[in-house]
């Protein structure tokens, strides 16, 4: 049988999901189903009686289906209540990190996901993933550290990552529960278990702060993506000419929010006359202050730019293509974690505990196979701390790779193909793919193993390695107590940024 999941109507955020996970998953055609063609099946939408006798029919036969209505069609007693949760937090459903809603959810039997176990397997999941996706709204959020006073900053008012890895357990879940193994394409080039990429916005950086922070990078040899206030650089542009193994971008001409399109093209238009006087083409962008919009989305687009990476929109996850109701963007978004040196240092962290910040994100993003996506000011200097991440990301192992590579990477692995084919009598799963990279293989939720052999895997005999568990800290949730600072500091946010 297949390990596929059957995706019904057409919906730009289950694909997103689906996409970002990496497993096999078409739309399917009520024509085809059956349990030897799909291990498990999405209902997004209203069905009519015969399909609703066709998914039965399934069911009976070993299916397993994800139910993404708030309407029970398979007559297991569930009752649905909306409710007004602003989060989640991690112990609770053993994600990978708080769970941000801003609008009301429907629970299935009180809870954000139910199982039923009658005649195939069943999962509720109510939760309205679209609003999820679309929502450009933001909001300031705390970053939790051991300290009572913690840093924040302001991006999407969503967890779209935490989502992400919510229904990939699930979907893990569902498989494990009938004894079926799951697989889906790696994270990450090779066999690696997170990538550590490292960005930096140069707004208003002198010569020499550049060069020194250039220098740093170069010792360490670390590849960075510049992305560049042209402005403050514009004398001097050419000396980025000279820069090893480094990437350059676009972040603004005047470091100022656009009031509008045409502003923000003018901007750009600005911009770029330095580039292309140094022979520099622009294919990636940083939105000032993280603020991604439909503005940035359709210049980024006319501009050919092929990824940009903004925390109001998105952060800690995996990189997806953004969209609108009707069009998915060709810019692809690849998250950044929001906190950076300046944000610890406006929250008074000295040295060592901005160290112990970014080695415990670190630390988190390897056990919990998230990217480790940091972000850098040249003006907010604190080489030290830069220093020992970068020891730190040696000492671990985790390779160093551009966000070119990253792209070109992810762009390969969404146009692989994939086909796992499991039989049943003997433990055996069979992986087709058209490209060398490695999958992730499980067969229950405390192991899994990464693989690229192409050839059979017995499921028997085979020695899995432990997952690694993350354990949160107890005090974990007053990440999302109110705090009073918060709105001071969007207050000056606003002076600064008018
Ligand atoms: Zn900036």
């Amino acid at each position: 049988m297949k390990i596929k999941i059957g995706l019904f109507k057409k919906d730009f955020s289950w694909q997103t999901v689906l996409e970002q996970i990496g497993c096999d998953w078409d739309y399917f055609d009520f024509k085809n189903i059956n349990s030897e063609n799909y291990s498990l099946l999405i209902i997004n939408d209203k069905l009519n009686g015969d399909e609703v006798s066709a998914v039965k029919y399934y069911l009976e036969n070993g299916g397993a289906v994800i139910n993404n209505l708030s309407e029970d069609y398979f007559d297991s007693n569930i009752s649905f209540s909306s409710q007004l949760v602003r989060n989640i937090f991690p112990n609770e459903y053993k994600t990978i990190d708080v769970l941000d809603f801003p609008t009301k959810i429907n629970f299935a039997n009180n809870s954000l996901f139910h199982f039923a176990n009658q005649k195939g397997l069943i999962c509720y999941f109510p939760l309205n993933l679209s609003e999820i996706f679309l929502n450009t709204s933001t909001k300031r959020k705390s970053f939790y550290f051991k300290k009572e006073r913690l840093s924040s900053e302001i991006v999407n008012e969503t967890s779209k990552g935490a989502i992400t890895f919510l229904i990939k357990s699930i979907i893990e879940q569902l498989h494990h529960k009938r004894n079926l193994p799951f697989a889906h394409k790696w994270f990450y080039p090779l066999n690696s278990k997170s990538i550590f990429t490292f960005r930096i916005d140069s707004d208003k950086s002198d010569k020499s702060t550049i060069l020194s922070l250039y220098n740093l990078l170069n010792k360490n040899k670390i590849s960075a993506n510049w992305f560049l206030d042209v402005s403050s650089h514009q004398n001097w542009f050419s000396i980025f000419k000279d820069f090893q193994n480094q990437s350059f971008g676009y972040h603004c001409y005047k470091h100022k929010i656009a009031n509008n399109y045409n502003d923000l093209l003018k901007d750009f238009e600005n911009a770029k006359k330095y580039f292309s006087q140094n022979d520099f083409e622009i294919n990636s962008a940083s939105a000032i202050y993280g603020k991604w919009n439909l503005d940035f989305a359709k210049l980024y687009e006319e501009k050919n730019i092929k990824y940009s990476s903004e925390f109001s929109f998105t952060y800690d996850t995996l990189p997806f293509f953004p969209f609108t109701e009707n069009k998915i963007f060709s810019t692809l978004q690849i998250p950044i974690h929001p906190i950076c040196i300046g944000s610890l240092r406006q929250s008074g962290y000295n040295q060592n505990e901005m160290t112990e910040y970014f080695i415990n994100h670190i630390d988190k993003c390897l056990k919990l196979n998230l990217p480790i996506m940091l972000y850098h000011h040249p003006l907010d200097k604190n080489h030290e701390v830069l220093q020992n991440i970068f020891d730190y990301i040696k000492e671990k192992a985790i390779p160093n790779i551009s966000y070119d590579d990253y792209f070109n990477f992810w762009m390969a692995r969404m146009n692989s193909k994939i086909e796992f084919d499991f039989n049943q009598q003997n433990n055996i799963l069979k992986i087709k793919s058209d490209s060398d990279s490695f999958f992730s293989v499980s067969s229950d939720e405390n192991n899994f193993h990464l693989v690229n052999d192409k050839d059979e895997f017995n499921f028997s005999n085979f020695n899995f390695t432990k997952k690694d568990i993350y354990s949160f800290p107890e005090d974990y949730n007053r990440i999302r107590d109110f705090d009073l600072r918060h709105l001071i500091q969007s207050f000056l946010f606003y002076i600064q940024t008018r």
